[in-house]
């Protein structure tokens, strides 16, 4: 069925679990996260791209996810992931998102506030939950780390349901092992004791850190990057497999739609701590 972060998150947090957060922008990968919440009996996140909703890729593809969330038997958010704008919010929301992230990271603090606040009270109008950001998950720049003070300060004047921060990941592929400030992610949850976190750049950082981050409040684990990589990487060997010779779209298309099953599957398990 289809949920809100506020239904899944808070409890997750109490549980020191995490809930995989997957960027799709396709049908086959989706089907693969839904089926892997239904064999696991486990919530899931399904994201989408803002640049999604600069056409009208995103509101297509936000109808074909609400009706999978809703014939899932486990509970499924649709969320914008890095909404840059209120106005890609807004046309989220519109589309039937149930969840939605402003991203104002690169913003002056007083301007990521004020904008998040707007963000977070247009979604909660509209029955939705919101995500923000503070301190910024920089694309290869690890030093960026969110402060407690500005992680309270954030939350406190926002009201957001979840609120991702900076702690050491990256976007994308690691160049180099990544250092995880698991102390200061202790400290902001400790601050903030009912808030679920979220992890952004969850791609290749260590089980290890991941088990870490879990056990000290982060309940978001954005994953986009080495899931899509999984489809990508199936879908070459079918097409090698192929050999030129033809196979309806649909049967072509299903082992990869086992893949990103079984990939999304093992996260939501370990992230799970089972
Ligand atoms: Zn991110």
């Amino acid at each position: 069925m289809l949920v809100t972060l506020k239904e899944i998150l808070p409890e997750a947090r109490r549980k020191k679990r995490a809930v995989g957060a997957f960027n799709v922008a396709n049908y086959e990968a989706a089907l693969g996260v839904i089926k892997a919440a239904e064999r696991e009996k486990l919530p899931a996140i399904i994201q989408i791209f803002q640049r999604l909703f600069l056409s009208e890729k995103g509101s297509d593809l936000a109808g074909t996810l609400l009706r999978m969330a809703n014939r899932c038997t486990q509970p499924i958010v649709v969320h914008l992931d890095h909404g840059g704008s209120l106005e890609i919010v807004c046309a989220s929301l519109a589309a039937g998102c149930s969840s939605a992230m402003f991203d104002g990271s690169m913003l002056a603090f007083e301007k990521n506030v004020e904008l998040t606040k707007r963000a977070a009270d247009y979604s909660h109008m509209l029955g939705a939950s919101c995500e923000g950001e503070i301190g910024h998950v920089a694309m290869g720049d690890e030093n960026a780390i969110t402060s407690v003070e500005e992680a309270v300060g954030f939350y406190s004047s926002t009201g957001v349901d979840a609120l991702a921060v900076s702690i050491g990941t990256v976007h994308g592929f690691y160049k180099s092992k990544p250092k995880i400030d698991v102390a200061r992610c202790a400290e902001i949850a400790a601050a903030l004791p009912d808030v679920p976190l979220v992890l952004h750049g969850g791609t290749g950082t260590p089980p290890e850190d991941l088990r870490s981050v879990i056990e000290n409040g982060v309940s978001k684990i954005n994953i986009a990057t080495e899931f899509m990589d999984t489809f990508l990487k199936s879908t070459r060997r079918e097409l090698d497999a192929l050999d030129g010779k033809f196979l309806p779209i649909d049967k072509f298309m299903d082992p990869v739609i086992d893949d990103c099953a079984a990939h999304a599957a093992r996260l939501m398990r370990f992230f799970a701590g089972k």
